[in-house]
């Protein structure tokens, strides 16, 4: 994958030598900045991980390898499937929960899931929110979330 990725260490993972990765999932953090964030998803007390976090001017870092299963999605399902992470790549983006997700923030994401999906030959239905698969508990990544641009470049198919 020929993107800029920044790597910060978590230890929330399952260690997998080969997985299928069928899902894309994506998060809000919903915490107040991106330090508290990371700290959170770095944390062995707090126990929840993800693949990549995309900060607000579009940096990307990487918390767990791909073929490693990361802790986002927990209790979860869609259509046969149930807790996705083993099948999934979560993606956070920083954002409090009630902010507009910046233009670079988007671009990135953008980036990153055109080279997953084609990495891993991911259909674009399976590129979901975590608050479809976890639809009682979970809000994220909400309403302001732009699927409309996802689904016009063929990246999602939500809406
Ligand atoms: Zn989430």
């Amino acid at each position: 994958m020929n993107l800029k990725v920044v790597f910060k260490k978590s230890k929330n993972f399952d260690v997998k030598s080969n997985r299928i990765i069928k899902y894309i999932i994506i998060h809000y953090t919903g915490m107040k900045n991106q330090a508290v964030a990371i700290q959170r998803l770095q944390s062995q007390v707090a126990k929840v991980s993800c693949h990549y976090l995309i900060s607000k001017k579009g940096k990307i870092y990487q918390l767990v390898k791909d073929h490693n299963i990361a802790w986002h999605a927990g209790k979860s399902k869609w259509e046969e499937d149930v807790n996705l992470n083993s099948k999934s790549i979560g993606i956070e983006l920083v954002n409090n929960g009630k902010e507009i997700f910046p233009k670079n923030q988007i671009r990135a994401l953008l980036k990153l899931l055109t080279a997953l999906k084609k990495k891993y030959n991911i259909n674009s239905k399976y590129v979901l929110g975590h608050e479809d698969i976890s639809p009682i508990r979970k809000k994220d990544p909400g309403p302001k979330f732009p699927w409309t641009k996802l689904n016009k470049l063929n990246l999602s198919k939500k809406r």
